[in-house]
């Protein structure tokens, strides 16, 4: 039987293989393998896409997200809130510049940060919030940048959430976002990358200078910068795949869309709680996470791999039970809803190639498990 993948990097390749090696061609025949001319175009036009004024590349979106910090004026021992259920980079890239991560719960139906559990965690040492735009669908930015004390900045980690927006307003409009090219990503490199996205000329001109060695000028030095770069080749393939993205986050609405059909008599009893786009989310579906309540979920993930079903969990451990963050003294029933959605929730299989034969299998498959 074939294997239906989580994510289909070998679908998206065959795309735009011509293209990407014509484009390989193109930077191997000017040499130009860090930054250039196809990282200027790339930056140009992920910008103009996202809506921005500035896009920075850098070299992942955990250094983004650390830039993206460190540009919003967090330094070592401010605080940092952000959700406790997100991929650890979130918390990582806090923790790397010396900030303290203050972790919050999540709402429990769109997994989303809980916006009054961190606006309760503000005090007079935070300087940022980093709401999380996870799965593919936004959390809201904007509503808690203006609920926020001024000395408060929000640094968005739009890792997740390529093409999304929340009320029309994209992520880092009017502020500051990260995001990751991983190549899982809806958005992905073939290898690492990353970028720091905002409207604000200063900000992108500061994120800029410390990824280059705190450089705008060859061999002088204004900050004390580190070397976190877009590189030639993968600003091919992502101008490749950015000229396809907005089709293929439709298709995964569409996917989404008939996930919701074929999943609504397991929704209707109860065994199976398909996840929802809040009022106003533009949502671009990097997950399909639903909930088996009530079913030893491990092993209907089991069961579904054996199936040739590449079923996951993201995440199976939220950030402070983590042995990483075991130091910020946060135990079991810390977070209720964070840790109640990482027993319960699982990945199904969504990325823009998957077809409607294959979505059924995986509802046929996903019934089966549930017993
Ligand atoms: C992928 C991801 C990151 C980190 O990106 P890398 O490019 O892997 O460093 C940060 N935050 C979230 C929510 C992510 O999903």
């Amino acid at each position: 039987m074939d294997q239906i993948h989580l994510v289909d990097l070998g679908a998206a390749h065959a795309e735009i293989a011509d293209e990407i090696r014509a484009g390989f061609d193109r930077v191997l025949a000017r040499t130009a393998f860090v930054g250039g001319e196809e990282v200027a175009a790339f930056e140009r036009e992920y910008a103009a896409f996202g809506g921005v004024a500035h896009c920075v590349g850098v070299a992942n979106g955990t250094d983004a997200v650390e830039l993206a910090l460190r540009a919003a004026g967090v330094t070592a021992g401010d605080e940092v809130v952000l959700p406790a259920n997100t991929f650890i980079a979130t918390a990582g890239a806090t923790a790397r510049l010396g900030a303290v991560p203050v972790l919050v719960d999540c709402l429990p139906d769109s997994y989303l940060i809980d916006p009054d559990a961190a606006l309760d965690a503000i005090g007079p040492d935070t300087r940022a919030v980093v709401p999380v735009h996870l799965y593919g669908q936004p959390a809201p930015a904007a509503e808690l940048a203006a609920a926020l004390p001024s000395h408060v900045r929000v640094v968005e980690d739009a890792a997740q959430s390529q093409g999304a927006s929340r009320n029309g307003r994209t992520p880092g409009q009017g502020g500051i976002a990260a995001t990751s090219f991983y190549p899982g990503k809806n958005l992905g490199a073939y290898g690492d990358a990353g970028a720091v996205l905002t409207d604000d000329p200063e900000l992108a001109a500061t994120v800029r200078s410390l990824a280059n060695h705190g450089s705008t000028v060859k061999y002088r030095h204004d900050l004390a910068g580190f070397n976190s770069r877009l590189d030639g080749l993968q600003a091919v393939v992502l101008r490749a795949k950015l000229a396809r993205l907005a089709g293929w986050n439709q298709a995964r609405r569409d996917a989404a869309a008939r996930y919701g059909e074929l999943l609504a008599g397991l929704a209707a009893d109860g065994r199976v709680v398909p996840p929802t786009a809040a009022e106003g989310n533009e949502h671009v579906w990097h997950l399909y996470v639903v909930r088996v309540p009530g079913a030893d979920r491990d092993a209907v993930v089991g069961k579904l791999n054996a199936a040739g079903i590449g079923a996951a969990i993201h995440y199976p451990t939220p950030v402070h039970l983590t042995p990483a963050f075991a130091r910020l003294g946060l135990g079991p029933g810390s977070f209720p809803q964070a840790e109640r959605a990482a027993e319960e929730i699982l990945s199904l299989p969504l990325h823009p190639h998957l077809t409607a034969d294959q979505q059924a299998r995986v509802v046929d498959a996903l019934t089966g498990a549930l017993g």
